[in-house]
């Protein structure tokens, strides 16, 4: 039995019959950007998060990129994000001139650890960019509190957590502003590229509506009211957006039953299982264990057939790219330890017992030497 990590065909072949009829309606209508599907996934998708507005962008980076800039964020500023996720939840403030301000996670729910937070906030710090990991919402009532306490903005980066629940509440309309990754393989994926800033903020939606489409505001055509970017969602990735949010909540209960299975199954086994942060509702796009000999553990799965995953195996600090940040290695070491240890599992909806089973069975015998 050869089992991938996220399987994108299984989930077409049950969308399929859905999904064509609409794909050639675009088609026919011929209007690719901008169009009908846009506006209404854009109302939709605000509704399902709880928010006030929803802007779609050509990427969740460049929501991201859009979200910070909307804030006013520039050179000489200073916004705290954590080492240990996708590098854009700090290009975003590298691109603005900013500097990202590192601080460590929680060991159990690798979310960034609001007391460490406090400890690097400095008379520049501007904003925090808060990452609801592996789709496992971060302790957002400690950080709304701490930001309020100090003056500072919220971004959550929901890139991997689509309706994911902190308290009740849909993660995207907790902080000042959300970002959302629309790419192929998150919870809610297009067919190519595409994100979403969402706020209730008007402020925030009108800078973002400008800059996505060059400068114009909604409604202008040959009007540039300032410098902008050309990244719109585009017209096929809404409608394909529109039909898989239909099925988003049954996906993700789909995958915590997985989750649940999984950690029947490995009870016992020398495998940290993830922990749910207290009160959040955690969505898994990724299931994450760790084990201690990680890389061996994970060769001995792949000549099994079962696919697995690292995220992250090396933290932002120590990125060839942010080397000129000067931070060194030990500076993080939950971090860092983390690291060596994470280990992601095939984890998707159309994911049968059957499989979880083999995974489970798999892995216990590669972590036994
Ligand atoms: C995927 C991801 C992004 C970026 O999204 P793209 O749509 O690929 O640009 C940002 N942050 C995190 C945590 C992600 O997982």
């Amino acid at each position: 039995m050869s089992i991938p990590l996220v399987d994108l065909k299984a989930q077409y072949r049950g969308l399929r019959a859905e999904m064509e009829p609409v794909l050639a309606e675009v088609l026919d209508q011929a209007h690719f950007i901008m169009g009908p599907n846009v506006k209404a996934f854009e109302q939709e998708f605000a509704a399902y998060c709880g928010a006030r507005y929803a802007i779609g962008t050509g990427s969740g980076t460049d929501a991201l990129i859009f979200a910070i800039q909307a804030l006013g964020i520039s050179a000489g500023d200073e916004v705290i994000t954590t080492p240990h996720t996708f590098i854009a939840s700090a290009e975003c403030i590298s691109l603005a001139g900013a500097t990202p301000v590192f601080a460590d996670i929680d060991p159990h729910t690798y979310a960034i650890d609001p007391d460490l937070i406090e400890a690097a906030i400095t008379e520049r710090t501007r904003a925090i960019v808060v990452v609801h990991l592996y789709g496992n919402p971060a302790p957002m009532d400690k950080i709304m509190s701490i930001a309020k306490k100090h003056g500072l903005a919220v971004v959550e980066d929901c890139a991997q957590a689509h309706g994911a629940r902190f308290h009740g509440q849909r993660v995207g309309a907790i902080g000042d502003v959300a970002c959302f990754s629309f790419y192929p393989g998150k919870n809610l994926g297009a067919y190519g590229d595409g994100g979403a800033v969402v706020t209730n903020r008007s402020d925030l939606a009108d800078s973002v509506y400008r800059m996505r489409n060059h400068g114009r505001a909604p409604g202008a055509k040959y009007e540039h009211s300032e410098v902008g970017y050309c990244s719109r969602l585009d017209e096929l990735q809404a409608a394909v957006l529109r039909v898989k949010l239909r099925h988003l909540d049954a996906w993700n209960q789909a995958r915590r039953a997985h989750t649940q299975q999984y950690a029947e199954l490995l009870q016992g086994a020398d495998v940290v299982l993830p922990l749910e942060t207290p009160g959040g509702e955690a969505v898994y796009h990724l299931f994450v264990v760790r084990v201690p000999n990680r890389d061996e553990v994970m060769s001995k799965l792949k000549a099994e057939g079962i696919e697995c995953g690292v995220h992250y195996p090396l933290p932002l600090h120590l990125q060839p790219a942010y080397r000129g940040l000067g931070i060194g290695e030990t500076t993080f070491p939950i971090t860092e330890a983390a690291c060596h240890e994470v280990l992601s599992l095939p984890m998707f909806p159309e994911l049968t017992g059957d499989q979880i089973s083999e995974v489970a069975r798999i892995l216990r015998r590669s972590i036994a030497r």
